[in-house]
């Protein structure tokens, strides 16, 4: 892909004797959404937290358009266009759920100047509306002046992800966004997600759960002990020999 959004080149990375990551290539396209999936302790993890700036790799360059990924701090991540939604909800518990969505616009700093500002009179039309509507597209308007520990956990997670769409970011990062989930939250996240796609916002979707990448990706990137064991349209990757050997000895199809 010459003119990737986002593209790893020969990525490794080791924790003492373990590879967690062995020489691993990929390439993002903008708007784009790339699936990544493997078994338990394969790296899945760890490469998006290579993306997402929270490891370090030992060896191989990753880049952003044209710029050098790895030369980036964690904390620029955000301006430079990615968000993540984390496995662990990280919402401020001290801010109201609306506040955390206008996180994901001014970062704590610029929220704080905003919100105590003389003339208290909040976020600036535009962006109100940004965030309005990002918490009704959440299914959270009932909750915006509320704490988020009042929130469930599925609702807590729709509340990250409107923090982590409300930049309009150019890749968003998600690691297992739907553990957890009964059948009809884990659609009512994936029609969010769809409407960020709408956007043109690229994704990077770790799952294990094989039907979601189907619905959700063009791509998949399967992982085995770091090393990257297929790559293609989802019905191919479901297919591939090297695939089902890994999932069930080759009995059964990923998911399935
Ligand atoms: P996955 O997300 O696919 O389950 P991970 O990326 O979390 O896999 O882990 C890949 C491998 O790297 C595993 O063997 C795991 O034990 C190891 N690993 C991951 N993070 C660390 C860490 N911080 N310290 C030591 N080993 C780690
Ligand atoms: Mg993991």
């Amino acid at each position: 892909m010459p003119d990737a959004l986002l593209a790893l080149d020969g990525v490794c990375k080791r924790y003492g004797g373990r590879t967690a990551l062995a020489d691993v290539s990929l390439a993002v396209g903008a708007g784009e959404a790339l699936g990544v999936i493997g078994p338990n302790g394969s790296g899945k993890s760890t490469l998006l937290n290579v993306v997402g700036r929270l490891v370090e790799p030992d060896a191989g360059r990753v880049r952003l358009g044209d710029a050098d990924l790895l030369a980036l701090p964690a904390c620029r991540l955000a301006a430079a266009g990615i968000t993540r939604v984390f496995q662990a909800p990280r919402l401020n518990a001290h801010l109201t759920v609306y506040e955390n969505v206008a996180l994901g616009l001014y970062g704590a700093t610029g929220l704080r100047r905003r919100l105590l500002s003389p003339v208290r009179g909040g976020l600036p039309p535009r962006d109100h509306a940004r965030v309005l509507r990002l918490l009704d597209d959440a299914g959270l308007a009932a909750f915006a002046g509320g704490t988020p520990r009042a929130l469930t956990h599925f609702q807590l997670r729709c509340a990250e992800l409107a923090r982590a769409l409300a930049p309009r970011p150019r890749l968003l990062l998600l690691d297992e966004p739907t553990a957890g989930f009964s059948r009809e939250e884990r659609d009512a996240f994936l029609r969010i997600l769809r409407s960020a796609r709408d956007a043109a916002t690229a994704l990077v979707l770790i799952e294990h759960n094989f039907e979601l990448i189907v619905e959700s990706c063009d791509r998949v990137l399967v992982l085995d002990a770091g090393q990257r064991i297929a790559e293609g349209p989802p019905a191919a990757v479901r297919a591939d020999p090297a695939v089902l050997r890994v999932y069930f000895g080759g009995a059964h199809a990923p998911g399935v």
